[in-house]
């Protein structure tokens, strides 16, 4: 049976765990979302000197296009996170870029150097995540082994096999041992709903996009390599590069939707112009 002196305790316990409830951490919908920065930096271009292989049906052949080729910062009270890492740094020591078949990169200002210009180091990445193996995103992966990696499990196992290593292994080898989450389907990065992954398959087996819900500017998604530049999206297109062509189409369905839902702006990471559209770093969208 209680004593007194037990029910005074119980009951000033309670008025605790209620004072806690009101001054403890926020609920996930009314978060920190006032403090959230996102910055888009030029971390190389692409020119495509006949985009052929951008149309598993012609429709491109013959045409030539420049692409944008950006990484994203995204600052967060509890944290900074990458979003892609660009081209190599080491190109930038190349001016006029590098050939390979149709495919020209370029890179004017190493990203090493950009991130010094907010006085980061990339020991101060505290978590660094790639939509998708491929070299335009993961080249300087290997400057951020010290970060938490958050990568799609299925895009792991992906870079991380015989095939994955042999053809792109080398931007990323270091992030073997870095400390790893992984995620299927989704990831809230800071538990707040501010900024979350999700996977969107089928460019490569865990393809993700990143959902960036900011106070004055809104949702905001990056689209990876899940559009490779604005007139897929409109014509629905898919490149000869992509691994599952079904899996893509049923991602993008559920891209569209989620872009609808958020009323989101749709940052398609390779299209120019929506790369110019955004704010020249160091200004950013909060
Ligand atoms: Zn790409």
């Amino acid at each position: 049976m209680a004593t007194a002196s037990a029910r005074r305790i119980a009951a000033a316990f309670a008025l605790l765990v209620a004072a806690a409830a009101c001054t403890g951490e926020a609920p996930p919908e009314s978060n920190v979302e006032g403090d959230v920065k996102l910055y888009a930096m030029d971390c190389g271009s692409i020119d495509v000197a006949d985009m052929s292989v951008f149309s598993d049906d012609g429709t491109f052949d013959g045409q030539s296009i420049r692409l944008a080729n950006p990484c994203f910062l995204v600052r967060h009270p509890k944290g900074n996170l990458l979003w892609d890492t660009g081209h190599p740094d080491e190109l930038a020591d190349t001016p006029d870029g590098t050939t390979f078949d149709v495919w020209h990169y370029a890179l004017k200002t190493k990203l090493v150097d950009q991130l010094a210009l907010l006085d980061l180091k990339p020991s101060d990445i505290d978590y660094l995540s790639l939509s998708h193996l491929h070299p335009d995103h993961s080249g300087n992966a290997n400057l951020f082994a010290g970060s938490t990696f958050i990568i799609n499990a299925f895009e792991r196992q992906y870079m991380f096999s015989e095939e994955g290593r042999t053809a792109f292994g080398e931007s990323y080898s270091s992030l073997e041992q870095a400390t790893t989450i992984l995620f299927e389907e989704e990831h809230d990065v800071f538990g707040d709903g501010t900024i979350v992954m999700k996977s969107m398959p089928g460019h490569t087996p865990g393809s993700s996009v990143l959902l960036v819900r900011l106070e004055n500017s809104g949702s905001v998604l990056l689209t990876g390599d899940l559009y490779t530049h604005a007139k897929a999206r409109e014509l629905q297109t898919v490149p000869t590069f992509n691994l599952d062509k079904p899996t893509i189409l049923e991602s993008r369905r559920r891209f569209e939707a989620l872009a609808a839902t958020e009323n989101a702006r749709v940052v398609i990471q390779h299209s120019l112009a929506a790369f110019e559209a955004l704010p020249t770093f160091p200004a950013f969208l909060d």
